[in-house]
């Protein structure tokens, strides 16, 4: 399989979105009705404006005691007659729910949103297997129709029209051309509900467990999650290691902030807590329930302090919707089901610091991504440290430095300016030696060889022939 982190495609991806003028407006727009609305969301909270700070130490708190949460969790889950597993890895994850599909004979699947079963690559290795998979988040069947992957974390289809979902249905489903939404999810509707009836499992992520009572939580805004979970008679539940919170109170804290984040909501419209299954003989409800919690990388962010707090992230999706640069280039560029600030951060430490290496060089640093963020992650602090961690290469992350002559040049500068005397004797002798490559008066325009890259769009000011403490020294005193 091709890889999706390529330099090449992150530009040639992000290029092409950049001249989209339709993405262009749909992205602004979301931007410009989620960004500012979060805000006033976190304010309207009666906790008040401290809220995101709280929550910020409700998840260090979480993220400090995984390992005693999520035992608490797997107990309760097994005691309520439940089935945990602990997934390693993407394959561990996948193995796990296609042995649970074979054990039950399944043959089709109803799922509900979920980043992490994007991330563990769940639909292919069903479909390889046979096994009918449909997506019943709106946006999600039509990324899914279109054979396409999601653009944002909760909107995953915000880069297609009305047009082309009309031509995308007709096409697909059969029925006549319309690009009128209602008649299209009435459409939708019509063969998303003969799949929920038919569905031998259902699948679907967790946007927060609790310790305390051993429950997953689920939210939709179209009640699609809540028929997944509980018309097929196999519930299969994928949660990030990450998501388990100690108390139901905290839960509550975290869960407003999660509506308010994602889509400046007071509550998602469904929200659904599931702790195992119905009892054998009720007529409604799946009969199995299975939690498969999943690490893919995630211990390895926890056993390092730099990016720990990483795991803090609820996935809301609101760092997207005031990121200037996810504004430009959208959620395809970023290659992975994490786009924007979150995706910058989580995805290199995920897949791989030089695999991914471009996402954290592409943010501006310009710090909005925090101060969207509900649970207040300090995302800039984190793409430093990627950089820094890129720069200089690092053992622990497998990281090599990305740039092995740009190492040595700030290595040298680095020995130059602590070496005082060497540091002057370099620039007196470079300020005689650029007159004799730039003769004329004014800034240098252009830098020779591979320096040509920083005079592409600025100037460059000459080295003064007289250092500044000399000229600094020099300068009449005001009396
Ligand atoms: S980093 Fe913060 S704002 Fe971004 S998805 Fe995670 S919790 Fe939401």
């Amino acid at each position: 399989m091709d890889d999706p982190f390529t330099t090449e495609k992150y530009t040639a991806k992000s290029r092409q979105a950049i001249s989209d003028k339709r993405l262009q407006g749909a992205l602004a727009d979301v931007q410009a009705r989620l960004g500012p609305a979060t805000q006033t969301m976190y304010s309207a909270q009666p906790e008040g404006a401290g809220i995101r700070q709280q929550a910020h130490e409700i998840r260090q708190r979480c993220i400090e005691n995984l390992d005693i949460l999520l035992e608490a969790l797997a107990d309760k889950v097994t005691g309520n007659g439940g089935q945990v597993f602990f997934a390693n890895d993407a394959e561990e994850a996948v193995s796990c729910c296609l042995a649970v599909a074979k054990k039950h004979g399944v043959k089709t699947v109803v799922k509900g949103k979920s980043m992490v079963t994007e991330e563990v690559g769940l639909n292919q290795a069903l479909e390889a297997e046979g096994v009918d998979v449909a997506e019943t988040d709106l946006g999600e069947y039509i990324i899914q129709l279109a054979g396409e992957k999601p653009s944002h974390i909760i909107a995953p289809a915000i880069h297609k029209t009305r047009e082309q979902v009309g031509q995308l249905f007709a096409e697909k489903l059969g029925i006549d051309y319309t690009a009128d939404p209602a008649a299209l999810t009435q459409a939708a509707r019509a063969v998303l509900r003969e799949k929920f009836l038919a569905a031998d499992m259902g699948i679907t992520g967790c946007n927060l467990a609790c310790a305390q009572t051993g429950h997953i939580t689920t939210v939709s805004n179209e009640g699609n999650i809540r028929m997944t979970s509980t018309l097929p008679r196999v519930h299969v539940a994928f949660m990030g290691m990450e998501r388990v919170v100690a108390t139901l109170k905290d839960h509550d804290i975290l869960f407003r902030l999660l509506s308010s984040g994602a889509a400046a909501q007071k509550l998602g419209g469904y929200v659904s807590y599931v702790g195992g299954p119905g009892p054998e003989d009720y007529p409604d409800g799946p009969v199995a329930f299975h939690l498969i919690i999943i690490d893919n990388g995630r211990s390895r962010m926890l056993a390092d302090p730099a990016f720990r707090e990483m795991l803090c992230c609820i996935r809301c999706s609101a760092c997207l919707n005031v990121c200037p640069v996810y504004g430009k280039i959208g959620g395809h560029a970023y290659g992975s089901p994490y786009s924007g600030p979150v995706g910058a951060v989580v995805t290199p430490l995920l897949a791989g610091l030089n695999r991914a290496q471009d996402l954290c060089f592409g943010e501006t640093l310009c710090g909005a991504c925090k101060q969207a963020c509900p649970v207040d992650i300090d995302l800039p602090r984190m793409l430093r440290e990627l950089r820094f961690r890129l720069a200089e290469g690092d053992e622990t992350w497998s990281a090599t430095p990305v740039s092995k002559p740009e190492k040595f040049a700030m290595d040298t500068f680095a020995w130059f300016t602590s070496h005082p005397a060497a540091y002057r004797a370099a620039l007196f002798s470079a300020s005689r030696m650029q007159a004799l490559v730039y003769a004329k008066e004014g800034p240098i325009r252009q830098l020779p060889g591979p320096l040509a890259g920083w005079t592409r769009s600025r100037t460059l000011r000459k080295i003064s022939s007289r250092p500044f403490r000399s000229q600094w020294k020099s300068r009449k005193q005001p009396s």
